[in-house]
């Protein structure tokens, strides 16, 4: 099995559910007391989330081609971003890298059209709700995305105010439910958790929608590649 370099901390919170979920996959692939070759590069988060308050892309951007190409020279063989929104430097990530990159949105696609869904709502952070990068990556793969119409700083302000502190509110569970069900009303199928914290909140057991867990199917991902 290939060393799995995974770039984390964006939250802490939803690195720790890679960790797991890429060891268990690991575990379940090869049995008995495998486990998964990993290097984890976790950052602080807090100077990444004011370079994408202050649209400073390109610095951040920077910062983490630094560390995955830290990541490669440390012996990282495939490397995964552990956040939605920081795909929004995807292409500065892998510009020097010459081992591959798992891209969030790939397995995710994958996973949709496997069970023939063509219409998804989209949920996560503002900037992939919002900015093109992500919903443009769903669309080259033949998905169309909807991203709600209202609410959009409310679902945000629980990302980031509460899921990445490690905070879960039954209040905040229900405003993601009537969320999910506004997207259904319009024509989703299913829906993409965008974002890797909303696993904390919503699964398939409360959701509308079949569930698609970015965090879950991307960890799962890396172990593919790892073992390809
Ligand atoms: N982990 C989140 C995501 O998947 C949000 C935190 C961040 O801005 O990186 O988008």
């Amino acid at each position: 099995m290939k060393t799995i370099g995974l770039i984390g901390g964006m939250s802490w919170e939803s690195t720790a559910h890679y960790y797991r979920v890429i060891n268990q996959e690991t575990a379940s692939r090869l049995g008995g007391l495998h486990s998964a070759p990993l290097i984890v590069h976790s950052v602080d988060f807090a100077p990444i989330a004011a370079m994408q308050s202050a649209g400073d892309w390109d610095g951040a951007g920077q910062q983490l081609a630094t560390i995955a190409l830290a990541l490669q020279t440390a012996g990282a063989e495939v490397i995964g971003l552990a956040t939605n929104t920081m795909h929004i430097v995807a292409d500065a990530i892998t510009r020097d890298l010459s081992v591959p990159f798992v891209h969030i949105a790939d397995p995710t696609s994958d996973a949709l059209l496997a069970d023939g869904f063509e219409t998804v709502g989209l949920l996560g952070t503002r900037f992939t709700m919002e900015m093109g990068f992500y919903r443009d990556r769903l669309a080259g793969r033949g998905l169309t995305s909807l991203i709600p119409e209202v609410d959009r700083t409310n679902l945000n302000g629980i990302i980031y105010e509460e899921l990445c502190r490690g905070i879960v509110r039954e209040q905040s569970r229900q405003i993601y439910i009537t969320a999910i069900e506004r997207l259904a009303a319009r024509g989703a199928e299913a829906v993409i958790l965008g974002c890797t914290e909303i696993t904390m909140l919503i699964d398939d057991s409360v959701s509308p929608l079949p569930v698609y867990d970015t965090t879950d199917l991307h960890a799962r991902a890396l172990v593919g590649a790892a073992l390809a």
